[in-house]
């Protein structure tokens, strides 16, 4: 795809849009030498379990290897979906129909419990229920979604129906797609905001956050464990590891266990300089989010106060820079919306979501220790849901089994957490996407 000009607007910013209002902050706490549960990862995940356990009379300590929220928790796309990827998958194969059913119950539950804790903790996250629009990128897919749009309504409660292209314009500004679904069971927030209001709540329930932490072991001790970290050792009764897409990198990993389970894959997203109401309104009436059904796909929005476009995507599956995927990401939106080709960016960013082989989310126990993780790149709802099962499981307050809990977690032979193959793999889903519209 040929880069559309000019993308970079002056004091362009390799820097996530969301940390200008909401930078993750430094803290100061120190490392304690003991814990009663050991939280490995500050992310949504991490804090979310911190915050339940608080709740039920535990002290947990959230130990993050950069800062509290730095990771895919402060840079997503602030799209906030009931499981819709879960609920759509091909699960009745593998599970059957029951436990497939039981299975897409308990991801869609993400979707009101995160409003239940925006609203308890009264997190001020620019948080909306705007429903969702996803672009059929061929007739076959819009085909494909109408099979599916009466199974999300009743996995979600909600409402989810087929618009045509004929009726598209009344979702989104654009001829681009082959009409598509518009679903009721999404919000949109201020992942950074939402981040940094999730900390603050679980801190005020009493837990200890402390950052720049990198944990290197977790052994056995007892009848718990001793961590190893950069700064130290503390002793734990129980340990989860929450480190999603940022479970391994040079310096080592947490848990090489999950390591081996997490695909990690990097999501790109660009902010456009600050566009006209009039045009804002024409390209997102409803202000809803939007992705689409392209196996590489795209995912956009209007910024929460409705000025830019946020547009994200799988830019590139080899380690490409933010400047490198931007103009990559720009010549894609504006075959989307022709209108912006000379608007520019002011900020890109990257940050790592955790794909699995069997594309669910996953919680349990190995080796005695918890692991929450495999949002597949849609964990606003889904790592503060997985967090807050896998607290009441530590804690023994759990009433009945949840669905993603202890779950066979496959890997690969020889895979150890560094997707080699990605290229390649992502090579031929984009060929695919290109051949099928081609095709359509
Ligand atoms: C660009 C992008 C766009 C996205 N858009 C959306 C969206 O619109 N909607 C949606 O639902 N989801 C989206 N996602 C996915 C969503 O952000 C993630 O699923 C979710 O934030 C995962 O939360 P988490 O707590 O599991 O992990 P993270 O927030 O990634 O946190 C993991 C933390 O673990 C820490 N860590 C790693 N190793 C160690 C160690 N050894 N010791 C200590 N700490 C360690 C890291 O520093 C990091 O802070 C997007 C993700 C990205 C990157």
């Amino acid at each position: 795809m040929t880069p559309s000009h000019p993308p970079f607007a002056d004091g362009f910013r390799v820097f996530p849009w969301w940390w200008e209002a909401a930078e993750p902050p430094d803290r100061e706490t120190p490392l304690p030498e003991v814990a009663q549960v050991a939280i490995i990862g500050g992310g949504y995940a991490g804090l979310s379990a911190a915050l339940t356990l608080c709740r039920l009379g535990h002290k947990p300590v959230v130990l993050d290897a950069e800062r509290i929220g730095w990771g895919a928790s402060s840079r997503n796309g602030g799209m906030v979906s009931g499981g819709l990827k879960v609920a759509s998958g091909t699960l009745e194969k593998t599970y059957g129909k029951e436990e497939a059913r039981r299975i897409a119950l308990a991801s869609a539950a993400s979707f009101p419990f995160i409003e239940e804790t925006i609203a308890r903790e009264g997190i001020d996250c620019d948080y909306v229920r705007c429903g969702r629009y996803a672009g059929a990128w061929t007739r076959a897919h819009y085909e494909a979604m109408a099979q599916k749009v009466d199974w999300i309504a009743e996995v979600t409660g909600l409402p989810a129906e087929m618009i045509p292209k004929s009726r598209q314009r009344a979702y989104l500004g654009s001829d681009h797609y082959f009409g598509g679904m518009a679903a009721a069971a999404t919000g949109s927030l201020h992942p950074g905001k939402y981040a940094r209001g999730l900390a603050a709540a679980a801190e005020r329930a009493g837990a200890a956050l402390v950052d720049g932490v990198r944990v290197q072991r977790i052994v056995p001790e007892g009848s718990g464990f001793r961590i190893t970290t950069d700064r130290g050792t503390l002793r734990a009764d129980a340990v989860l590891v929450a480190t999603n897409g940022y479970s391994l990198n040079s310096q080592g990993t947490a848990s090489p266990w999950l390591a081996r389970r997490l695909i990690p894959l990097n999501s790109y997203i660009i902010a456009t300089e600050e566009l006209p109401p009039e045009t804002m309104d024409r390209l997102f009436p409803g202000r809803r989010m939007i992705s689409d059904s392209k196996r590489v796909l795209n995912y956009f929005r209007p910024s929460p106060d409705g000025k830019r476009v946020l547009w994200g995507g799988r830019a590139s599956f080899r380690k490409a820079t933010p400047e490198q995927s931007a103009p990559v990401l720009h010549a894609t939106m504006v075959e989307c919306f022709p209108e912006l080709r000379d608007t520019r960016i002011t900020h890109a960013w990257t940050g790592f979501v955790a794909f699995t082989f069997d594309g669910l989310p996953h919680i349990g126990v190995q080796d005695g220790v918890h692991y929450a993780a495999g949002c597949q790149g849609s964990g606003v709802a889904m790592a503060t849901w997985l967090g807050h099962n896998a607290a009441l499981k530590i804690a023994g307050a759990a009433n009945e089994r949840f669905a993603l809990d202890g779950l066979p977690f496959p890997t690969r032979p020889t895979y150890t957490g560094n997707p080699w193959f990605l290229p390649l793999v992502g090579g031929w889903y984009q060929l695919r996407d290109k051949l099928d519209r081609m095709a359509a």
